[in-house]
C-alpha cells in the first residue's frame, strides 16, 4: 500500500490531504502546531487562516473569483466549507476563520485515510512519496533540509497581520454601516476622520516606533499588495486616504458629508463580535498600535484583542526547483505546495494544494501529471512560478496579467469588464476541455 507524507497542515496541505483521501490514497498528514509554533498561528486547528479573513472577490470577471471557480470545477474540498463559513462582506467572499479551521480539523480527524500526526518534520525522506506544504513560516530545520535538498537559496519578503477590536467598543456615534457604492447591503462598519482627525492620525502613524527587526532582516522586503500601513504612510500624506483608507463611495446617510479618510472594520466571526480593521497590517509596537487606532474617533474606546504583528515569508526558488505540476524537478517523489511555492495569498494556496493533491494521486496512479493551460488562472500562476526567465522572482496572486492575452479588437478590449468576462469564460472552457482529455 502507497502512503504519501504531506508535511503541514495548513490550507494547502489540508486540500491535498483531502484530495488524496477522495481518491483512497492513505496520507500521514504532519502538523507541528501546537508543539511548535510558527508565531502567526493562533490555535492547533488545521487550515488556520493567519490575518484577514477575506479571500477576495468570488466574481468570475475577478481575477481571485476566476480562481475560485476554476477549483470548484477541479473539484476542491475547501471552497464548499468556505462558502458554509461565510460572513456578510459585501463583494468579498470573507469567513469565521474559527468556525472554518474547526470544520476542516473534524473533517481530516475523522477520515478513515489520513493519519494526523502532531508532530514536526525535520528531514526530507525522498523514498517517500511526499508534499512539503508547510507554508511561508516553515520551521527552521525544515527550511535548511529543503534548501540542502534543492541546493539553492531561499527567498523571502515580509508580510504583516492587521489589528482585530471589539465590536462592542466601537462608538456608532461616529461610525456607520455601509459598503462601498451601497454594493450589496450594509457589511462594514466605517470610521471616518476628517481632514484634522486624518492628519493627527498621520503625524502619530509616521512618528510611531515599529518592532526592530533582528539584523539578518534589516533589508526587509515587502509584497507590494498588503504594504504595512507605516510603509505605505512613508510615500507622503495621501498614500494611505488612495489605498485602504480610501473614503470614496462611502457617505454616512446620518450627516452626507463627504468624508477625508475612513478606515473600514470588516466581520471577522460569525455571531459578529470580532471585526478586523481592513488593510491595515503594521509592525508598529503595540503600544504605538494603541496610540493610533484610539486617535480615529470612533474607535476612541477600541478594545484591541489582536495586534499586527510581522512575519519573515519565506519562499523556494520555484523557478530553479519545480515543473508547473508542482513536481520538483530534482525527485519525482517530491511535490511542493501552497506559498512555499510563491503562489501568494489563501486563495492561490488552497488551488495549489488542490493541484498538488490530485498530480500526486495521479503520480500514485502512475497517470500523465495535469499541467493546466495557461490559459486559465491557476495554470498561469503555475507556469509563473515555475518559469525560469525571471530577472528577480517574487510571489504572484491571481490576476489577468500573467494569463494569456485575448486576440481581439482594440476597442473591445478598452471594455475591462467584458475583456475579463471573455477571458473567464474562454478560462473555464479550456479548462474543461484539456479535464476531458484525461
Ligand atoms: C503573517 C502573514 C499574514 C498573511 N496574511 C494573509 C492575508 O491576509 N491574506 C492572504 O490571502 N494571505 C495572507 N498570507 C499569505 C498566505 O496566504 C498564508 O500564509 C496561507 O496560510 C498559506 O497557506 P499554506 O498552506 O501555504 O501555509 P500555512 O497555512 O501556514 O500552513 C503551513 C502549515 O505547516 C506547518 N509546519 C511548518 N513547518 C512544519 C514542519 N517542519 N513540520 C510540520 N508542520 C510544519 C505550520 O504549522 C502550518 O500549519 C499571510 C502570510 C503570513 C506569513
Amino acid at each position: 500500500m502507497q502512503k504519501v507524507k504531506i508535511i503541514g497542515g495548513g490550507l494547502a496541505g489540508s486540500e491535498a490531504a483531502l484530495q488524496l483521501a477522495k481518491n483512497n490514497i492513505y496520507v500521514d498528514l504532519y502538523e507541528m502546531r501546537p508543539l511548535t509554533e510558527t508565531g502567526a498561528h493562533k490555535t492547533d486547528k488545521l487550515a488556520e487562516f493567519v490575518c484577514s479573513n477575506s479571500l477576495g472577490s468570488y466574481d468570475l470577471t475577478n481575477a481571485s473569483g476566476l480562481l475560485k471557480h476554476e477549483m470548484e470545477e477541479l473539484g476542491s474540498i475547501l471552497l464548499p466549507i468556505i462558502f458554509e463559513s461565510k460572513v456578510p462582506a459585501g463583494g468579498a467572499l470573507a469567513i469565521d476563520r474559527e468556525l472554518f479551521s474547526q470544520k476542516i480539523t473534524n473533517l481530516i480527524e475523522n477520515n478513515h485515510y489520513i493519519n494526523l500526526i502532531r508532530d514536526e518534520v525535520k528531514t526530507l525522506d525522498t523514498n517517500i512519496p511526499s508534499i512539503i506544504a508547510s507554508g511561508p513560516l516553515t520551521s527552521e530545520s525544515l527550511s535548511l533540509e529543503i534548501k540542502n535538498f534543492l541546493e539553492n537559496d531561499y527567498l523571502y519578503f515580509f508580510d504583516a497581520i492587521a489589528p482585530i477590536i471589539e465590536k462592542d467598543s466601537i462608538d456608532f456615534n461616529s461610525a456607520f454601516y455601509l459598503n462601498r457604492y451601497n454594493k450589496g447591503g450594509a457589511d462594514y462598519i466605517n470610521c471616518p476622520m476628517n481632514k484634522e482627525e486624518y492628519e493627527n492620525f498621520y503625524n502619530i502613524l509616521i512618528n510611531s516606533e515599529r518592532i526592530e527587526l533582528k539584523s539578518f532582516e534589516k533589508n526587509a522586503k515587502f509584497f507590494e499588495s498588503c504594504l504595512p500601513i507605516e510603509v505605505l504612510a512613508s510615500r507622503g500624506i495621501d498614500t494611505l486616504r488612495f489605498g485602504p483608507l480610501k473614503p470614496v463611495g462611502l457617505i454616512d446617510s446620518r450627516t452626507q458629508q463627504d468624508n477625508y479618510a475612513v478606515v473600514q472594520l470588516r466581520q471577522d466571526n460569525m455571531s459578529a463580535s470580532l471585526y478586523n480593521l481592513v488593510g491595515f497590517q503594521t509592525n508598529l509596537k503595540w503600544n504605538a498600535q494603541k496610540e493610533l487606532i484610539k486617535s480615529i474617533p470612533a474607535l476612541k474606546n477600541a478594545n484591541i484583542v489582536r495586534y499586527g504583528v510581522m512575519h519573515r515569508n519565506t519562499f523556494i526558488n520555484s523557478p530553479k526547483s519545480l515543473n508547473p505540476t508542482l513536481q520538483s524537478r530534482k525527485s519525482k517523489n517530491i511535490f511542493f505546495a501552497g506559498q512555499i511555492t510563491g503562489t501568494e495569498g489563501y486563495t492561490e494556496s488552497i488551488a495549489s494544494g488542490l493541484l498538488a493533491g490530485i498530480n500526486m494521486s495521479r503520480y500514485i496512479n502512475h497517470l500523465p501529471l495535469l499541467e493546466l493551460p495557461t490559459t486559465t488562472m491557476l495554470g498561469a500562476l503555475t507556469h509563473y512560478i515555475s518559469f525560469e526567465g525571471h530577472s528577480s522572482f517574487q510571489p504572484m496572486n491571481s490576476n489577468w496579467g500573467i494569463v494569456d492575452d485575448l486576440i481581439i479588437d482594440k476597442n473591445f478590449k478598452k471594455n475591462k469588464k467584458l475583456k475579463n468576462e471573455l477571458l473567464a469564460n474562454r478560462s473555464l472552457d479550456s479548462l474543461r476541455t484539456y479535464l476531458n482529455k484525461f
